[in-house]
């Protein structure tokens, strides 16, 4: 990263989160991946280093900071393994600061010191089978009866779910209000009427634990209604907004593991009477790879600070996760055609970085929808 554009607290940041992610997430990936198992040493890990708290306020144990230091964080983190870039965002900035940004005074002392200490694991649980990307389409009701909501209803591809203490969760109190009947509902881990059923068989990102989240009569304290005026859905997507720029970090973090692990084998591996970093095709395709990893990053630090600094941000995010997510799957597509046959195998990681890319394209919101968001943010006047 170009550091001259960091503060120096950032630098500090990234430097140590860089640190830890090639000495202990680098060495652990592989076996995480082959295990499909969600990696509570890593979590641990990162809790204790108190990356769980940034942009939390220290009444709730947090440390404060920023959503350029989130995405920091995320992109080194991702560059170690990616599978746990997507745990810590989505416990992070979709559960985490979903209740810390909008629940009251007593959801916040009861849900986020324990969310930020690592005692729980989040999770955001709005898709549904017959409502992906069409968000406001979901059908999981919840309805008042004798001080509680009531919760019937199936969500899926909700990542941590088999693992989550708590579940931020969309259901609606009433169908025919369309958008406007959304509420955004904590769920505790351990609630009744409320089953797990993990997901097997990823492509990638496999450490990062994904279940169908099944609600039948699951009953859940009214007091756990985050939103009130049917703003749920509001704040969904000003959650996901924001979230959109860590997973386009996450994307930027496996661009650049694709990118060193494609310039250290060519210098490495030799071909012809010498090394491949001496031909010229090899030259090109890791300055391509480089100058769109560097321009992705960008956007990303862009759209975080327009975002920090209170001014809109909603059109560079998306072109931010657009392109970081391409970005990613390019270089990994790159990095590995530079490794040849071997580049095929694991635990060679660039085989798991292409298959790690190839879902940033997919998840909060698809390249699709990116595509859609900032042509209308560009035509609406
Ligand atoms: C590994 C993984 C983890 C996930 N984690 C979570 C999570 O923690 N919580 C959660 O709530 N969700 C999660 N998701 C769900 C994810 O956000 C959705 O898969 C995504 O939003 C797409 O929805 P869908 O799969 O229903 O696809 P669909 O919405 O059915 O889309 C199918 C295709 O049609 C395209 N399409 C749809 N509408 C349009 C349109 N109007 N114009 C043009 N093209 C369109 C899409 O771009 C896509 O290519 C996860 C998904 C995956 C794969």
């Amino acid at each position: 990263m170009t550091t001259s554009l960091l503060s120096e607290e950032e630098l500090l940041l990234r430097n140590t989160v860089r640190e830890f992610s090639d000495q202990v997430l680098a060495p652990r990936a592989a076996k995480h991946d082959e295990l499909e198992e969600f990696p509570h040493d890593n979590f641990r890990d990162i809790a204790d280093l108190g990356l769980l708290g940034l942009m939390v306020n220290e009444e709730y144990g947090g440390a404060g900071g920023t959503t350029k230091q989130v995405a920091i964080v995320s992109e080194e983190i991702a560059r170690g393994c990616a599978a746990t870039s997507l745990i810590y965002i989505v416990h992070l900035t979709l559960c985490t600061h979903f209740i810390s940004h909008y629940g009251n005074e007593s959801q916040k002392n009861k849900y986020v010191p324990d969310l930020v200490s690592g005692k729980k694991i989040g999770a955001f649980a709005l898709t549904e089978p017959g409502a992906g990307s069409d968000a406001a389409a979901i059908q999981t009701t919840a309805v008042p009866a004798n001080g509680h909501l009531v919760l019937n209803g199936t969500k899926t591809y909700i990542s941590n779910s088999p693992d989550a203490g708590v579940i931020v969760t969309l259901a609606t109190h009433d169908r025919n209000l369309g958008y406007k009947g959304i509420d955004a509902i904590i769920v505790d881990g351990d609630s009744d009427g409320k089953t797990v059923n993990k997901l097997q068989g990823k492509m990638g990102i496999r450490a990062s634990t994904v279940g169908e989240v099944v609600f039948n009569n699951c009953h859940v304290p009214s007091t756990n209604l985050i939103n009130e005026d049917n703003l749920g859905f509001r704040q969904t997507m000003e959650v996901l907004n924001a979230s959109r720029i860590s997973i386009a970090a996450q994307s930027v973090g496996i661009a650049q593991a694709s990118l060193e692990a494609a310039v250290d084998y060519a210098k490495n591996r030799s071909a012809f009477g010498g090394p491949l970093s001496d031909k010229q095709a090899i030259q090109n395709m890791i300055a391509d790879i480089a100058t769109d990893t560097e321009a992705a990053r960008q956007l990303v630090m862009h759209s975080a600070s327009l975002k920090d600094a209170g001014l809109s941000y909603h059109t560079e995010a998306s072109m931010a996760k657009l392109f970081a997510s391409t970005t990613a799957m390019k270089a990994a597509h790159t990095a590995l055609q530079i490794h040849g046959g071997a580049g095929y195998f694991s635990p060679i990681p660039v085989e798991r970085y292409f298959r790690d890319a190839r879902v940033t394209e997919i998840y909060e919101g698809t390249s699709e929808i990116q595509r859609m968001v900032i042509a209308r943010n560009l035509l609406k006047n």
